[in-house]
């Protein structure tokens, strides 16, 4: 440093210890330069409220080139430092492009990172609360998830699913972050969503036995009681050290079975991860006309597998259930089976969960023979017809039908298309019979 020219101070961040720095340095003393990818000053402590908002966004942010324009502000990562020559090597945070900044005096304040603990799945399947933008993805997420629910095709099962919020540590942030969560829930949603009140659960997840550790008992019981009265579930002692794994191992069913009849499936799921599954969640069947599940399958129906919680690491549980299939036509078709449907247990692998079991659809043949009915007739009158129905399919037919009398101007049946042309004669209520006899008007 010279002791004619102005010092420069390069100072890193833009958080509580830089800010504040920055925000009371004198600058007509130095020349100051501030690197740092976030170029706001943010309050913590009010960022969990921004999540349902009940603050917005912009009201716990300070610009930094507003707060002190006579700063200059550089929007880039700190990567290196060369402490011998005194220079900064930085890198933009929109574009990763180098650059060097010498320095006389460099103040280092870039705070820390989110700790996952080195825990599997933590980083892939959680959403941190740190940044702004980490708030923003969890209210998108809450928004998206009451969205979901709200649509008529979802059923109450998977609306429970979609509204099932765990939180990941009862410490300050994760008290306070399920504590608007169940705010926003009684003075929010209530009103917008009262459907789908009684499908929200909040449930906080503490590795120690006590809510708030480091504050004092008091707080601590307080806290505990006011969760309870608000049925916020909180599970003392579950240390989330790994992730679980649960696997699909066995699906047995039946090889072939009737359209809309009931069918037998059983199931056997393993929790292949190295800790308990401790959240509960939903076994599933679809039938599918593809071995893949994609989307576009019916539902055959769901198994709550609250009771098989916690489901150990190496422990199975085989489950049976009979459900009436969907009618997917006649044909070869594919029974999906899927343990933790709708993904509440966070896995290390996600990927097998999922069973296929070939199975053969058959169905009643329906033909019509021997129809009997007189040459002429009057109009207006009256005239008796009979016919014969034979089922020749390899199943009896299980559901009633209609079978109709039409008459038309040509032998072709396209009655229901025209039907002031051919008009429906006479229609005769049959459960499934071999001869039908009708007595029908003629019109
Ligand atoms: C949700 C939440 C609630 C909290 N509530 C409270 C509370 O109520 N009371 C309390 O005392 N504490 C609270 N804290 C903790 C508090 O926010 C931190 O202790 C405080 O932010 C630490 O200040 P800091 O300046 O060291 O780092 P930070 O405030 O984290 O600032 C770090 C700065 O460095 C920048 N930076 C990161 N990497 C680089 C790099 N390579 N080069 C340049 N800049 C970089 C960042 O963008 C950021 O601007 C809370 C934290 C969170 C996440």
């Amino acid at each position: 440093m010279s002791l004619t020219s102005t010092p420069n101070i390069v100072v890193l961040g833009t958080g509580f210890s830089a800010f504040s720095f920055v925000k009371k340095v004198d600058a007509s003393l130095l020349n100051v330069t501030v690197v740092s990818p976030r170029n706001h000053f943010l309050f913590t402590p009010l960022l969990p409220s921004t999540t349902v908002g009940t603050i917005e966004f912009r009201s716990i942010i300070e610009s930094i080139r507003v707060a002190r324009p006579e700063v200059e502000y550089i929007q880039a990562y700190a990567h290196s430092a060369d402490l011998e020559r005194n220079i900064l090597v930085s890198e933009g945070a929109l574009d990763q492009t180098r650059f060097e900044l010498p320095y006389d005096y460099l103040v280092i304040a870039v705070g820390s990172k989110s700790n996952t603990y080195g825990i599997p799945g933590v980083g892939e399947y959680t959403l941190p609360l740190k940044e702004l933008a980490d708030a923003r993805a969890i209210r998108q997420r809450i928004i998206e998830c009451f969205e979901q629910a709200a649509n008529p095709a979802i059923t109450d099962t998977e609306s429970k699913h979609l509204l099932q919020f765990v939180v990941v540590g009862g410490g300050p942030t994760g008290v306070e972050f399920a504590a608007e969560m169940n705010d926003f829930l009684v003075d929010d949603l209530r009103k917008v969503y009262p459907s789908l009140l009684p499908f929200v659960q909040i449930t906080v997840l503490e590795g120690s036995h006590q809510l708030l550790g480091t504050f004092d008992a008091t707080l601590q019981e307080y806290t505990a009681r006011m969760f309870r009265r608000q049925r916020i579930n909180v599970r003392m002692g579950s240390l989330v050290v790994r992730v679980a794994d649960l696997r699909a191992v066995e699906l047995t069913g039946p090889a072939e079975a009737v359209s809309e009849r009931q069918i037998t499936v059983s199931w056997t799921v393993e929790n292949r991860g190295a800790v308990p599954a401790l959240l509960q969640w939903y076994d599933t069947v679809y039938l599918s006309t593809d071995p893949f599940y994609d989307g576009n399958d019916r539902h055959v129906g769901d198994l709550w597998a609250g009771d098989r919680v916690p489901l150990g690491p190496g422990e199975t549980y085989t489950a049976g259930q009979a459900f009436a299939l969907p009618n997917l036509g006649v044909g070869e078709r594919f029974l999906l089976f899927i343990t933790d449907r709708y993904e509440n247990q966070a896995e290390t692998d996600e990927t097998d969960n999922v069973l296929v079991r070939p199975i053969t659809l058959v169905g009643p043949d329906l033909i019509v023979s021997d129809s009997v009915s007189p040459e002429s007739a009057v109009l207006n009158g009256t005239v008796d017809v009979s016919w014969t129905v034979t089922n020749q399919g390899a199943v009896p037919a299980p559901a009633d039908w209609y079978d109709y009398v039409v008459l038309s101007a040509n032998a072709f049946l396209d009655a229901f298309v025209h039907a002031s042309l051919q008009p429906a004669i006479g229609v005769n209520w049959e459960t499934w019979r071999e001869v039908g006899m009708a007595a029908a008007t003629l019109n």
